[in-house]
């Protein structure tokens, strides 16, 4: 009896959806917004003079649990300052053949430097294009920011930067400059003592 009704059960299924109202989507024709939180492509984000927030610190690699995450940080110089600090992301690579979209990795981030944007068109028909760099990654200068290599606004720290007080480009500062520089020499004498004493 039970095999006799099987079939009208499965039946009942269609006869229930058949006279619902068609949920087609006409993509990518006609492009349905995302959730406003969706897991998309990532994006590497500015301070509002155009410096870098990525400090090359390789903590959202060491979140991936996908291994999707390469970077490769450097120190800035006085002549080529690409974020605040000392260091920043010289070699950032993902890999969107491996990214599950799980977002560890913006939650690792210390400077909020990465995010993820709401845009998941990101197919191709080979593997090379799927492992995204930094200038793809980067996100577009604003009109009121320059391109890096540039030194801080004057008279600012980086930690002014991470506390939101620089909230525009400013012209070049030979000051600051001259402090970075003097930092720099700082920070190669104490990592030279720590070398030393290893
Ligand atoms: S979203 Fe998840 S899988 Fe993708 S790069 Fe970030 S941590 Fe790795
Ligand atoms: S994106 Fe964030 S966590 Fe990753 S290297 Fe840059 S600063 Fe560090």
């Amino acid at each position: 009896m039970s095999k006799f009704l099987d079939p009208i059960a499965g039946f009942g299924v269609t006869f229930s959806t058949m006279f619902k109202k068609p949920n087609t989507e006409y993509y990518p024709e006609e492009k349905t917004p995302t959730a406003p939180r969706y897991h998309g492509r990532h994006q590497l984000n500015r301070h509002p003079d155009g410096l870098e927030k990525c400090i090359g610190c390789e903590l959202c690699a060491w979140a991936c649990p996908a291994d999707a995450i390469y970077v490769e940080g450097a120190d800035n110089t006085a002549s080529e300052r690409y974020s605040p600090g000392e260091r920043y992301g010289r070699v950032y690579q993902i890999n969107y053949l491996r990214c599950i979209g799980c977002g560890l990795c913006i939650e690792a981030c210390p400077t909020r430097a990465l995010t993820m944007t709401n845009e998941y068109e990101m197919a191709d028909d080979n593997r090379a294009d799927l492992i995204y760099d930094k200038d793809r990654l980067l996100a577009p200068l604003e009109p009121d920011m320059t391109a890096p290599p540039h030194p801080m606004a004057p008279g600012t720290t980086a930690e002014d930067y991470y506390r939101g007080t620089v909230t525009a480009a400013s012209a070049d500062t030979p000051a600051a400059e001259a402090e970075d520089d003097e930092r720099q020499v700082e920070v190669s004498e104490t990592i030279r003592k720590e070398e030393a004493r290893w």
